[in-house]
């Protein structure tokens, strides 16, 4: 059946209506030639004086509330960041004050003060590395040529490719290893400090669970997950002292980067709903506990515009959660 190009009552509010949640990560004062992905502060103005104009902008608590009782307002959307970047603060907060919005941020709290996230670590080791041949000693991992730009950038994303789904424990001697390496080139305040969390929440923003080293759930074991998402909303906690309600999953793949026993541990750990990067826009009937997002590069007003009608034609439903707990647990034990 041919997808129809865009579908109206999806944002027209009401019980048809589905929610569109924005996803951002970082905003950078100008374009950084190694991540060119990433938003610059002029682009995501744009996007938020477009936002503010023609949406109504809502906080992730509110509309996830409002999409499952069948009761959002007229094109209904929620703001998300994940990761806990210090340019949240510096940059993507005053943005948000500018045009009156509010956002959630998803936050590690195991890389605040001074932490480095891995993908991190690799971005400046691919940026500092000596023209020639980088070899970062991991198996299976083949040394690369670096010179120009392009060739940083192919590097950079054969790496993040190739180690993604390093081990726990190997990710982090990695990390260490390449921050070693780094000496006084590695960054040392990418991510907020336990003030700017604070902050955040005194200007009315909401802060989110994201477990406290972005560890990929699906490859912990059951304590260690359980732990990294409670242990995370606790330390929040403490920061906003307000209970956290709203959890994004690291990586946010549904059933390759978390499972249903993952959904159940959210759930249970008291979170109120969830996100997932799912592309699309959740209906009325979908997971609450793994509503879709997506993420809006469009530069000028029309674009933004058009891309949100588009994004109409990817509802998401109720067949999109993963399979509960139990199910999953029967099915790899009879797969293997
Ligand atoms: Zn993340």
């Amino acid at each position: 059946m041919a997808r129809p190009l865009f579908s109206l009552s999806k944002l027209s509010g009401g019980s048809s209506a589905a929610l569109p949640v924005l996803m951002y990560h970082r905003v950078l004062p100008e374009i950084d030639p190694l991540q060119e992905g990433i938003l610059t502060s002029r682009v995501m103005d744009t996007q938020f004086r477009t936002l503010a104009r023609w949406f109504k902008v809502l906080p992730m608590d509110e509309a996830a509330a409002m999409l499952a009782e069948g009761r959002l307002p007229p094109r209904a959307v929620a703001i998300t960041f994940d990761d806990g970047y210090r340019d949240n603060h510096d940059i993507a907060l005053p943005l948000l004050q500018r045009h009156g919005l509010s956002a959630t941020f998803y936050v590690s709290s195991g890389f605040l003060n001074g932490g480095i996230m891995f993908h991190d670590a690799l971005v400046e080791t691919v940026r500092h590395a000596p023209t020639g041949a980088l070899n970062l000693d991991v198996p299976d991992t083949p040394p690369l040529m670096v010179s120009d730009k392009a060739s940083r950038v192919a590097a950079l994303d054969q790496l993040i490719r190739r180690l993604k789904y390093l081990d726990a424990d190997k990710r982090n001697a990695l990390s260490e290893r390449l921050l070693d390496r780094l000496g006084k080139n590695a960054p040392d305040h990418l991510m907020m400090d336990d003030e700017h969390v604070s902050a955040l929440d005194r200007a009315g923003m909401s802060i989110g669970g994201h477990t406290m080293q972005h560890l990929i759930l699906s490859r912990l074991d059951a304590t260690t997950a359980w732990n990294e998402i409670v242990g995370n909303a606790q330390a929040l906690s403490q920061l906003t002292r307000k209970p956290i309600t709203s959890f994004a999953y690291p990586n946010g793949k549904p059933g390759t980067d978390y499972n249903g026993e993952h959904v159940d541990m959210v759930k249970r750990a008291g979170f109120g709903n969830a996100v997932s990067t799912r592309s699309g826009i959740g209906l009325k009937d979908a997971p609450r506990f793994e509503l879709p997002r997506f993420v809006l590069n469009e530069t000028t007003e029309l674009g933004i515009l058009m891309r949100m009608l588009r994004m109409t034609a990817y509802p998401v439903g109720a067949s999109a959660a993963v399979k509960p707990a139990v199910g999953t647990l029967e099915q790899s034990t009879s797969a293997s």
